[in-house]
């Protein structure tokens, strides 16, 4: 390999992108003898996270414009991300959910261009995803997971609540639909190298045909 390919990894949120990571890195050590070094996995929610954490210059930037509670902004993350994908020693960087913005994908070219790239893109309906979460619960006291069913724990009797992330996600997936999704299509109306699947698409099917559409980069 000459480059390093980045893998951009596109679907609404909870519906199961870290799978088809996970699918892909399993692929690539088998089916190219890669080693578990040579394949990152990447989310620029958790490198922001990081950066704020160590206070590093652009860290305290982030902080700074973050502070009204809003989103990163996309000069911000870009340049972060830049760094990272130069910095990280992989020969496979996998991004989860980058891009997600109409600045991010403008900019998609420019950041790609030392890079070989490629976007999979995984249509899962919404309402599919709300309906898979709609009856997930979590002990508030014992903290383990269940459907809700009589409305209380099954091992200890404690109430049972919504996750977080799941009492958000309604939102996420309304920004998501609205913003993300047309901003990235973009980049398959473009003629990017840009790999679409429906909904119903397996993690493994996917990381199989993926990687055979892709092979010409591991040569
Ligand atoms: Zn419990």
């Amino acid at each position: 390999m000459n480059k390093k390919f980045v893998i951009s990894l596109i679907g609404a949120p909870a519906s199961g992108k870290g799978y088809i990571a996970s699918c892909l890195a399993k692929e690539l050590k088998e089916k190219y003898h890669l080693k578990d070094a040579d394949v990152a996995d990447i989310s620029t929610g958790e490198l922001i996270r990081q950066e704020k954490k160590a206070k590093t210059p652009l860290g305290l930037e982030l902080s700074a414009s973050m502070k009204e509670g809003g989103l990163a902004p996309d000069a911000l993350v870009n340049k972060m991300l830049i760094n990272t994908l130069h910095k990280i020693n992989a020969k496979v960087l996998i991004l989860d959910g980058y891009p997600r913005t109409v600045e991010q994908v403008k900019e998609f070219d420019q950041l790609m261009k030392d890079f070989s790239s490629a976007v999979i893109f995984r249509d899962t309906p919404v309402s599919l995803i709300l309906e898979r979460v709609k009856n997930r619960r979590i002990c508030a006291n014992c903290g383990r997971a269940q459907e809700v069913s009589n409305g209380k724990c099954e091992y200890c009797g404690g109430e049972l609540v919504k996750r977080k992330d799941d009492e958000v996600l309604p939102d996420r997936l309304a920004e998501y639909e609205e913003m993300t999704k047309p901003a990235v299509l973009e980049l398959k109306n473009e003629g990017k190298n840009f790999f679409f699947y429906e909904g119903t698409a397996e993690g493994d099917e996917i990381a199989r045909s993926f990687l055979t559409a892709n092979e010409k980069y591991f040569k």
